[in-house]
């Protein structure tokens, strides 16, 4: 890919790892995970509270909610922030919120250790250049019509800005399939990894918009390689005002999680097996396949 100058991977270079609050995204394994809205304290911080017992690492919990009808809920703002902030407190857990607008930057980074950029502000410059200048880390995900290019010239714009602290998520895209919200694209992973430094989460619950599915794309992404997830959870999905049919309750984000430390176990272990053989990915792909690396930087 062409122009990649700061997010292309080049032959032979390792992968970045963000660190925020101590966590190292890109090397360890991480679970954010949170209501989709901030709604009330109480809400959130037994949420918070849930996830963290569950094995997330981190909190989300949107305080600015860009809506598709300008009637429904659009987030506590200033409210929210601080209730997140709370819920941090009480936890400890490092706090993922989306910001919306330029001129909010500087000052919901000061409650975020990650500022989310959303699928519908993929493309707003003006806000990947602000969210460049901030210095914080960004959590960056793929516009609904968007290309893997598109996505990471994205990113591009923000470490041209000097800011080289940014995790890319895949949620889903739009296709012609209707019984899912967004079709999953978790072909992004391997092709994400192939062209770029870069971590690569994966939102499930956005990217299916269906309880069921969430456990099952989970272990795909894993099984595929991502670097983490990011889970809708709520402490009471039915009365939430908003995505009410894509949040996990505590005890099955709780059950989920059992299974993803399983999948994440086996593969470690066979991982180290293979490495042991010396057939492990070493940045060239297992031994006997395609160098992806080399028709990287075409
Ligand atoms: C979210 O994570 O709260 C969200 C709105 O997701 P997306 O931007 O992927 O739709
Ligand atoms: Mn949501």
């Amino acid at each position: 890919m062409n122009n990649l100058k700061l997010t292309g991977r080049k032959p032979g270079e390792g992968r970045s790892v963000i660190e925020v609050g101590g966590i190292r995204v890109g090397e360890e394994f991480v679970v954010i995970a949170g209501p989709c809205s901030v709604e009330t304290e109480d809400q959130t911080v037994r949420t918070a509270v849930a996830v963290k017992a569950a094995g997330a690492k981190m909190l989300r919990g949107g305080a600015f909610k860009p809506r598709t009808s300008p009637y429904a809920f659009q987030g506590l703002g200033l409210k929210g922030l601080k209730i997140l902030d709370k819920a941090k407190r009480e936890t400890g857990l490092p706090v993922v919120t989306e910001v919306v607008d330029t001129r909010d930057v500087s000052w919901v980074g000061e409650y975020a250790d990650i500022l989310q950029i959303g699928a519908r502000n993929m493309q707003n410059f003006s806000l990947l250049r602000e969210a460049g200048k901030s210095g914080k880390p960004i959590l960056l995900k793929r516009g609904m019509y968007s290309t893997l290019e598109e996505w990471l010239n994205c990113a591009e714009y923000i470490l041209a800005e000097g800011n080289d602290q940014v995790i890319l998520c895949e949620r889903g895209i739009r296709t012609f399939e209707t019984y899912t919200r967004n079709t999953l694209d978790l072909s992004m992973i391997p092709a994400v990894k192939a062209e770029s430094h870069l971590p690569i989460m994966v939102d499930p619950s956005h990217g299916t918009g269906i309880k069921f599915m969430i456990e099952p794309m989970s272990l795909a992404a894993i099984a595929a390689g991502a670097d983490g997830l990011e889970i809708e959870v709520h402490i009471d999905p039915p009365s939430a005002l908003s995505d009410k049919d894509q949040q996990l309750r505590p005890e099955e984000f709780a059950a989920m999680m059992k299974r993803v430390f399983e999948l994440r176990e086996f593969m470690a272990e066979k991982n180290g097996e293979a490495a042991k053989r010396g057939d492990l990915d070493n940045g060239k792909g297992p031994s006997g396949s395609r160098d992806v690396f080399a028709d990287a930087t075409d």
